[in-house]
Formats: structure tokens, sequence, C-alpha cells
């Protein structure tokens, strides 16, 4: 990820200068010294546990360090390892799965109301903005709902950016389409939730960016406001910085996400 300022571009390469270059072993290094703040020591353990195998891989191929820590940064490194235990888990679908609700045109989901838009890396960002870019001008999401994603069709209630989703809609659902309904409209039913992966996925990024620290910057977005700004016309750099996060909202995600789920 690009630093947002000159200034900041600045500081990180001086730093960056009077360290030397950072080595996979000095990532991993990182990790094993790591504390995540605000989850639980098993949920830590487990995170630093898939962000390592990605860094032992890593290593082993011989992958420039320039690459792995740019793939951590924009969140490369997460998408894959959080689709790995996605994939997994549905060799074996759990309950929720094989009993949701979820079908084609329904969108209560995409209503986003809470966690700040969605949150999203900066790599599933840019996917996103390509996927919406050509759409500008055309009738949205929100010509249903005024808080739905920008990214669905007001009409048919389908995703247009279905194949560029991030990884909060394709670990989002419901065994009762009626609680989604509930759910959107500020209520609190059960019955929807995201599946286990997405807290890998989060957790890796968090981790990341505690490793990275002083090395480089690692950004999360608002999938609502990406979406927005992509259909609206502004371009990427410009979509990015209105839609930018503040960075507690990574480990507050991280943290809510962990307590929801018991862990
Ligand atoms: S998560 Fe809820 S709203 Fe979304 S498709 Fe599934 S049942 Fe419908
Ligand atoms: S990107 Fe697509 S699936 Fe995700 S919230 Fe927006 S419309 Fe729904």
């Amino acid at each position: 990820m690009k630093p947002t300022s000159a200034r900041a571009a600045r500081r990180l390469a001086n730093k960056a200068a009077k360290a030397g270059p950072v080595t996979i072993a000095d990532l991993i290094s990182r990790v094993e010294r790591a504390h995540m703040k605000g989850v639980s020591a098993s949920f830590e353990s487990r995170t630093k546990r898939i962000l390592l195998s990605y860094l032992q891989t890593a290593f082993a191929h011989g992958l420039p360090p320039k690459d792995v820590i740019g793939e951590m940064a924009n969140g490369q490194a997460a998408w894959r390892l959080g689709m790995a235990v996605r994939d997994e888990l549905l060799k074996a679908p759990p309950d929720a799965v094989r009993n949701a609700a979820c079908q084609k045109g329904c969108a209560f989901c995409c209503i986003l109301t809470g966690g700040e838009g969605g949150l999203i890396t900066e790599v599933e960002a840019e996917r996103l903005h390509a996927a919406l870019a050509p759409l500008q001008g055309q009738p949205d999401g929100r010509e249903w709902h005024e808080n739905a994603c920008p990214a669905l069709d007001p009409a048919t209630r389908t995703c247009r950016a279905y194949d560029a989703r991030p990884m909060i809609c394709r670990s989002f659902l419901s065994t009762d389409a009626s609680a989604c309904e509930q759910n959107a409209a500020g209520e609190e039913a059960a019955g929807a939730g995201l599946l286990a992966s997405h807290l890998d996925y989060l957790g890796v990024q968090a981790l990341s960016r505690q490793v990275l620290k002083g090395t480089a910057q690692v950004a999360t977005y608002s999938l609502a406001r990406t979406a927005g700004s992509a259909v609206e016309g502004k371009d990427l750099a410009q979509s990015l910085s209105t839609a930018r996060h503040a960075p507690s909202s990574l480990d507050r995600a991280c943290r809510d996400g962990v307590q929801a789920a018991g862990m």
C-alpha cells in the first residue's frame, strides 16, 4: 500500500533506510513476538500459526521480501489465507451452511448499516472499484434502500460486482432471511453471521499491520464508500481516500468478531 502523504512516505523511507532491508526471517521473528490486543490467547495463537505458515512457505520458495511485505500490506495475504480456510471449511459444511436460507435476489445483507460500511482491504477495494467504475451513472442499490450497497442492482437485487465481491460478502450467511431483514432495520435478530474463516482473514490482516509497523502502511476501507465512489465516477485514488477507515476499525472488527464467536 502506498503511504497517504509525501511526509508519511519520507518517514517510512528514512526509517527503512536506517534499519536496512527487512527480511522474511525478520517478519517471522516479529510475528512470533507480536501480541494482539483485545483477543483471546487461543485466537492470537491460531492467527500467528496461519501467518507463520504463509511466511515460511514464502521463505522456502525464495519469494522477495518486498513482494511478501506488499501482499501483507494490501491484504492479498489475508485474502489467500482466509479463502484457504474457507475452502477447507466448506468441504464438510457446518449446519449454518447446510441450513442457509441464502438465495439469489435476497439482499438484506447488502444493506450496510453497521460495521462502518463493511471492512475491506486495499486489494479488495481495488478489485471492487475496477468492477464498478464502468457502471457509473446506472441505477444502483440505493434506489431500493438508502443504505444498500451501491454495487447492488436495485431491480434484481443481485450483486453487479459478483466476482469482485470482498471477503465479507463471501462470508455472511443466515438460516433466516427475516432475521436479516430485521437486522437491516436496526433490530437484533439471531440466525445471521459470518463464517469462521472470516475471523482468520481479519486476524491475519490485523496481525500483518502490527508486524509491518514502521515498514509499510496497512489500511482498511469502507465497502459502501468504495462502491459509492466508484459508481459516482471517482478515480481509484479519490475512492480510496474517501473510503479509508480510521486505524482503529480493523482492531475493532477483529475484536468484536472474536467476541461474537465466543473464541
Ligand atoms: S445472508 Fe440473509 S439476506 Fe443475505 S442472502 Fe442470506 S438470507 Fe438473504
Ligand atoms: S459487493 Fe455485492 S454482495 Fe457485497 S454488499 Fe455489495 S452488492 Fe452485496
